[in-house]
């Protein structure tokens, strides 16, 4: 195998998202699986298709171009840009979206396809990030019932990303109250509501979430077994379905404290260091270019994290009981951050095991 490498077990995958879209499934609500936090990997797409969500859903139209093979409804998630509103209506089924201009070009080019896009419109509840805000929705949405290449066939909310605004029974009601607004002014059925993100899934297992929500947007969740809005692991999921392995290129026995005048390290800041004596260092061939400091875990609690530069990562093993030797492999749990970074990185080999 080539290292680093962002191992994935397909067993474990499997089952969070089977363990996961059962779940929502059981409460009526349709699950979009999230693809971006690994770049839409086609094998690993083809695990989470296996426990049958009812879309994908990506931020980027290069990931969903890389999706098209898929038979599934396809879902944009960041607000389309205006420059790419025929792309838009080519790669994705439905995309989600807050700007009138936007919607406009999204529907000349659909004229122009001669197809309708599906759109969901967003309405911000607080949190800050996208969406139509809440007060201005009502007649903001007006002219958009007027397209007539658009098919508005939801309305949703994105909440934590931003403004970390836990979602909640009382605030989510407010977007079936817009629903209902939509669906009795322009005589319309609404087949989404879509309630957020995996910060809203703990409200699936309390049982607490509003009736009419009939879908989530899930990417966390399943993919590292965490929940967004109080970070508590799901039930019934692995963590460690995705781990960074690296490894050890270094091993020797140095001081702490570096020797020398301290000036600027390789990112422009000046690190200060705790003098523990001579410790046991290990270089790892991984860096900043493939993960951020803080997104990894390691594995062996008794590691500690020393610090990186772009192509080193450099760990204290003194207290480890295991007795590290060059050539051996470190492995690392990941936070959401840092399974971002080591998919974006070219330098990081992907393997299904
Ligand atoms: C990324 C994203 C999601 C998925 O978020 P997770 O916390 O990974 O579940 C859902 N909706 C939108 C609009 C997103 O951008």
């Amino acid at each position: 195998m080539k290292y680093p490498a962002l191992v994935i077990d397909k067993n474990k995958l499997y089952h969070n998202a089977n363990s996961i879209i059962s779940k929502c499934h059981q409460n009526n609500i349709k699950v979009a699986a999230v693809t971006k936090v690994f770049c839409a990997d086609k094998s690993i797409t083809q695990i989470i298709l296996d426990a049958k969500p009812d879309y994908l859903a990506d931020s980027r139209i290069e990931n969903l171009i890389k999706l098209q093979e898929f038979d599934i409804p396809k879902m944009l998630l960041r607000i389309p840009m205006i420059s790419q509103a025929d792309d838009v209506v080519k790669y994705a089924d439905i995309s989600l979206n807050s700007e009138i201009e936007t919607i406009f070009k999204i529907n000349d080019a659909a004229t122009a396809q001669n197809k309708k896009h599906k759109i969901i419109l967003m309405i911000d509840l607080g949190d800050l990030r996208e969406g139509i805000w809440f007060k201005d929705f009502k007649d903001y949405i007006i002219p958009v019932f007027k397209l007539k290449n658009i098919d508005v066939i939801g309305i949703g909310v994105n909440l934590t990303c931003y403004g970390g605004v836990i979602p909640k029974y009382e605030n989510l009601s407010l977007l079936i109250e817009y629903a209902d607004y939509i669906e009795t002014k322009f005589d319309k059925k609404l087949d989404i509501i879509s309630g957020g993100n995996s910060s809203s899934l703990y409200l699936v297992y309390e049982n607490n979430l509003p009736s009419r929500i009939n879908n989530l947007r899930l990417g966390e969740s399943i993919v590292l077994g965490r929940e967004t809005a109080f970070g508590n692991p799901v039930p019934e999921t692995y963590d460690d379905a995705f781990l960074l392995v690296a490894e050890i290129v270094e091993l020797k026995e140095k001081p702490s404290v570096p020797i020398g005048e301290i000036g600027m390290d390789a990112f422009g800041n000046k690190p200060t260091f705790v003098d523990k004596g001579i410790v046991k260092r290990v270089i790892c061939a991984v860096g900043k270019q493939d993960i951020s400091l803080d997104g990894i875990i390691p594995v062996d609690k008794n590691i500690e994290i020393l610090g990186a530069s772009s192509d080193h990562l450099i760990l204290n093993v003194s207290n480890s009981d295991k007795n590290y030797k060059v050539g051996d492999k470190v492995e690392f749990k990941l936070t959401y951050g840092g399974l971002l970074a080591a998919s974006t990185s070219n330098y990081v080999n992907k393997v299904v095991i």
